[in-house]
């Protein structure tokens, strides 16, 4: 599977799985954040899980996603593995993604690229105001972050992979 293949994957498991769950906690009144976990040689979702902090407030989709996964009977290495983020994670989310072991991550809104959801600004302003950082390192020595939209900016295949990013990002508009 070459990368295109692997990032219109990525966008489909966005587009028909996490959306539908984040959609139902946004109309609740949590941030419209979702993750999932892929297996990364089929591409298939392990699991997927969304924003909560209604009921907890370190509940967000990166932290929903890796608890559900936990409670699994059976679960695959982290390393085999693919974290599927639709936001940057915020620093909780970007420690919990490195403690649980995972090597790739793929973000579908990053914060230099998309103006961040106003229910995500605490989240960001954490990484300057406590650690005077703009945000994660995307290459370190845990996990290589990777941006959806930058791939698909930059690919061959990009017609077909533009008509899936343009869907999810209407359907994100219409949660604002
Ligand atoms: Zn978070």
């Amino acid at each position: 599977m070459n990368d295109a293949e692997k990032v219109k994957a990525l966008l489909e498991v966005i587009r028909d799985e996490i959306l539908p769950l984040a959609e139902s906690e946004a109309a609740r009144g949590n941030a419209p954040c979702g993750s999932a976990i892929l297996r990364a040689d089929t591409l298939t979702s392990v699991m997927v899980g969304a924003d909560n902090r209604l009921t907890n407030p370190l509940f967000h989709g990166d932290i929903d996603a890796i608890n559900r996964f936990y409670k699994l009977p059976v679960h695959p290495p982290a390393e085999e593995l693919i974290f599927l983020a639709t936001h940057d994670p915020c620093p909780m989310c970007a420690a919990a993604i490195a403690l649980a072991g995972f090597k790739e991550l793929w973000v579908l809104m990053s914060d230099d690229e998309v103006e961040p959801d106003p229910t995500l600004k605490a989240s960001r302003a954490m990484y300057r105001d406590i650690f005077g950082v703009e945000g994660i390192r995307h290459e370190n020595s845990f996990f290589t972050r990777h941006s959806i939209r930058k791939f698909v900016a930059t690919s061959p295949d990009r017609e077909e992979l533009q008509a899936l990013l343009d869907h999810v990002d209407h359907r994100y508009a219409a949660l604002k």
